[in-house]
């Protein structure tokens, strides 16, 4: 059987892995083919792409977007994006700027919690263009601040916490349209973790492709009551793990497998989108 992890982060936004780091996980546990899903970037996919195909593994360039449909937060995946399209990385370089303010806002808030914590030892630390919380708790424990990252998110980051600060987010409809325009498939990432089934039929109108049925916050039955709503939308079926590094002392990677015969329907549909743009 060949199997497929199609939600991975790196360095690049706030995984813990290098791509040759998360290739070479990939590559011991026999994975034929990755998809590389930082939020709000393509950056990291050239070094992916060049490690993946070293160790005979098939990549797929994605991303993951925040989104929001009447006030809903979604996270849309978009997969076989051209990572030079100019409108992409237009709207990208816009995300990260925010990224990065809400980054200056976040210690702001920590510091009048009375946390010295410094905003350059957090991008110091972050060392990319799509920092993020994760990288405000590293920064927090490294410091001495607090004792983990959990004790850092139920303090200060978490949502309606004293330093949470909302991330800049585009309507799901305007993802799914630039997802397309990019080359690519959109896919709705973790439904089960949003709790926003109520906005899938508006997704599919939209053109949604997909849903992510497979991740590793997924129960066994929230699985199969998204295979269900695949089925009934005529959606493609995507899964992954979600891996931002190691977790419980082990890669994250490795506990989804999605089948491969997943990632051959996904390429069916882009190879018809193509054909058919091109007419
Ligand atoms: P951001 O995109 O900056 O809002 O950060 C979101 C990321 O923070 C998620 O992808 C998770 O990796 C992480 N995260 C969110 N909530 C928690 C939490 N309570 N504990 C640990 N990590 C979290
Ligand atoms: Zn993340
Ligand atoms: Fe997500
Ligand atoms: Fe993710």
């Amino acid at each position: 059987m060949k199997f497929a992890d199609l939600h991975l982060h790196t360095q690049f936004s706030d995984g813990t892995f290098t791509p040759e780091e998360l290739a070479g996980h990939g590559a011991s546990l026999g994975f034929a083919a990755l998809a590389l899903t930082d939020h709000d970037t393509v950056e990291g996919c050239a070094r992916m792409a060049a490690a993946c195909a070293a160790a005979g593994i098939e990549f797929i360039v994605g991303a993951e977007l925040t989104a929001e449909h009447h006030d809903t937060e979604l996270h849309v995946l978009g997969y076989f994006l051209d990572p030079q399209n100019q409108k992409l990385l237009a709207e990208i370089a816009k995300f990260q700027a925010v990224r990065q303010n809400r980054i200056r806002e976040m210690v702001a808030r920590i510091n009048e919690m009375g946390v010295p914590l410094e905003a350059d030892s957090v991008f110091a630390l972050a060392n990319c263009k799509s920092p993020g919380r994760p990288h405000v708790a590293r920064a927090l424990v490294k410091a001495g601040l607090v004792s983990n990252l959990d004790e850092a998110f139920e303090r200060f980051l978490k949502k309606n916490r004293h330093a949470w600060v909302p991330k800049k987010k585009i309507s799901a409809l305007e993802a799914i349209e630039l997802v397309h325009q990019a080359g690519g498939l959109a896919v709705m990432a973790h439904p089960g973790l949003n709790r926003t089934d109520e906005i899938i039929p508006a997704l599919v109108d939209a053109g949604l492709d997909g849903i992510e049925c497979f991740h590793t916050k997924h129960s066994t039955t929230m699985s199969e009551r998204y295979l269900e709503i695949a089925e009934k939308f005529n959606l493609l079926v995507t899964g992954g793990s979600d891996c931002h590094g190691f977790s419980k002392g082990k890669p994250l990677i490795g506990g989804i497998k999605l089948p491969y015969e997943h990632v051959g329907k996904l390429k069916e549909k882009r190879f018809a989108r193509m054909a058919a743009n091109s007419k």
